[in-house]
């Protein structure tokens, strides 16, 4: 075990130290640590052995921000008390326990890996997890609540919000979370309140019973909170939220109708803001493209592939590139196998 303390006789070891000073004994064969911090930021996530057979473990006390950020299957992170924001963000594969608070924005990307909090967790969290089926489902693990906004644009993996100590909350998920929720489930128990129009609230079936009782007894134990398992397993207390488009094909909502109705009206800033709800086009084409196509004749084979795959439909059958309608994304050229497209700077001043 490798013990690290990173303030000396009030001499504070910077983030970039610290990660460095990490690496090395790393590269030197080291595997376990602990760590007593003082905030340095990107603890675990960021450091990973050559030889990816060897597991990395770390202790850490008074962590800054981000911990286990990025964190790669093999790496085991306990904290041993709370951690500000963006715990777990991007998990790749770590596992992750804090045994007491999470600050905002926990598991905020989480791809994969497991997040076990013995606390509750503050705004944002969980927005944005996602699952890639060829990796190992994220999972991120609550024993008591999450702030508001949390699991927006969630789009796959699962979470389980325990509610443990939350009988005086109106709503264990805050407010207004699950906006733009596109996949993935989020298990609750307690009282649910104000979360977005786009998700439904179930009951459980079996399966999710079966999984919910082969994963508490496991984030109990890793919290050391197996006292409560029969607090938490009283399944008819539970429920499971998901997003309806998972069931049902719904009609498309422009962006400027998401933000009227679902993002805007109500979230937040909602008070202090004043917005026209206009949407801006991202992409310009004309005068305004970064980069223009340009079209070489004698390489050509007419396979047509650059035809099909425009976006914008931008190009013609005598291969003219339509400037009012390409927005010079470079697929064209991206995709001809013959290379007969070529995206050149497009140096003309923008005219409005
Ligand atoms: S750059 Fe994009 S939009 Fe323009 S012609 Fe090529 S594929 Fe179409
Ligand atoms: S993809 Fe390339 S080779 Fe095929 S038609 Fe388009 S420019 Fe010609």
């Amino acid at each position: 075990m490798e013990r690290i303390e990173t303030l000396n006789n009030e001499n504070r070891m910077s983030t970039q130290e610290l990660l460095q000073l990490i690496q090395a004994k790393i590269d030197a064969g080291c595997t376990d640590f602990e760590i007593n911090a003082c905030g340095q930021h990107n603890i675990g996530g960021s450091s990973w052995a050559k030889d990816k057979s060897k597991t990395l473990n770390f202790v850490l006390r008074n962590p800054g921000q981000r911990v286990g950020a990025m964190g790669m299957k093999g790496t085991f992170i306990v904290v041993e008390g709370s951690v500000p924001a963006d715990t777990g963000w991007l998990n790749s594969g770590a596992e992750i326990i804090v045994k007491g608070d999470c600050g905002d924005t926990a598991a905020h990307c989480a791809a994969s890996g497991e997040i076990y909090v013995g606390g509750r967790v503050g705004a944002r969290s969980g927005a944005l997890m996602k699952h890639d089926p060829k990796f190992k489902l994220p999972e991120f693990w609550v024993l008591k609540n999450t702030g508001s906004f949390s699991f927006e644009f969630m789009g796959g993996g699962v979470a389980v919000i325990c509610g443990h100590d939350c009988e005086k909350l109106k709503s264990v998920l805050g407010e207004r979370s699950c906006v733009g929720m596109v996949g993935g489930t989020v298990y609750v128990r307690g009282a649910v309140d104000n979360v977005a129009s786009c998700v439904e609230i179930l009951p459980l079936a079996q399966s999710d019973i079966e999984f919910l009782a082969s994963g508490m007894e496991r984030f109990l134990s890793k919290i050391g909170r197996i006292d409560l398992k029969k607090e938490l397993t009283n399944w008819s207390e539970w429920h499971k939220i998901q997003p309806i488009a998972v069931k049902t094909s719904q009609k498309r909502m422009s962006i400027k109708e998401f933000r009227e109705t679902e993002w805007i009206e109500g979230g937040i800033f909602g008070e202090f803001i004043s917005d026209d709800f206009s949407v801006h086009e991202l992409a310009g084409t004309g005068d305004s493209r970064c980069r223009i196509p340009e079209w070489n004749k004698e390489l050509c084979i007419g396979c047509n592939i650059c035809i099909k795959n425009c976006p914008q439909k931008a190009i013609s059958e005598s291969f003219v590139a339509d400037s009012e309608k390409c927005i010079g994304c470079g697929i064209c050229a991206a995709l001809c196998p013959k290379s007969a497209w070529k995206m050149v700077n497009n140096n003309k001043e923008i005219t409005k």
